[in-house]
């Protein structure tokens, strides 16, 4: 079946909110989408439209706003779904990656028996800025053997040219600025 909403629908719903969470930052709120019935399954249907049930061993989502993407992924895709979190915030014992944030650094970590060596992996986060935590998340799947088939964003901040972190993998964003 072909996805039920267009990628023009998804933009008008998302929300700018200016200067927050500090001054400057324009902040790309998704809430309007997940709120909307038919814009939220149908951004599902469009961040996984390139696989069937049986492609993806595994949805990994990141923290905190990409698990909602990420979880809704997986069971569509018959999948499992595959927290990457801030450091921390997992019981058990992690692998963990730092990456360089604007001011300072941030830590992500995942378990350490989350995935299978060779298991086919498809990343989801709700958006693509600078590409550090998500090139973070690509290196904890790579450390544990596991092949990115792609890179999904519902939203992708063309401008801070974060792709160019991604290791070269197929990226899907659905709504660019
Ligand atoms: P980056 O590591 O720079 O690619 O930042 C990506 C992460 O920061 C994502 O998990 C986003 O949820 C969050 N993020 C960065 N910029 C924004 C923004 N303008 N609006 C909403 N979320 C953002």
């Amino acid at each position: 079946m072909p996805p039920s909403v267009t990628a023009a629908e998804i933009e008008k719903a998302i929300r700018n909110v200016p200067d927050f969470p500090k001054p400057g930052i324009q902040f790309k709120d998704i809430t309007p989408v997940l709120a909307d019935a038919r814009l939220f399954a149908g951004t599902i249907d469009l961040l996984t439209q390139k696989f069937k049930p049986g492609d993806v061993d595994a949805v990994i989502g990141i923290d905190a706003r990409g698990f909602i993407f990420a979880a809704a992924a997986a069971t569509k895709l018959h999948a499992g779904f595959v927290p990457v979190r801030k450091k921390g915030k997992l019981p058990y014992t992690t692998i963990e990656e730092d990456y360089a944030l604007e001011y300072g650094n941030s830590t992500v970590a995942m378990h350490i028996d989350a995935l299978k060596p060779g298991a086919k992996v498809l990343l989801v986060d709700d958006l693509l800025a600078t590409g550090g935590t998500a090139a973070a998340a690509i290196s904890l799947v790579k450390k544990l053997g596991g092949q990115i088939l792609e890179v999904g964003f519902v939203i992708e901040l063309k401008f801070l040219n974060g792709r160019t972190k991604l290791h070269d993998l197929p990226v899907r964003s659905l709504v660019s600025y």
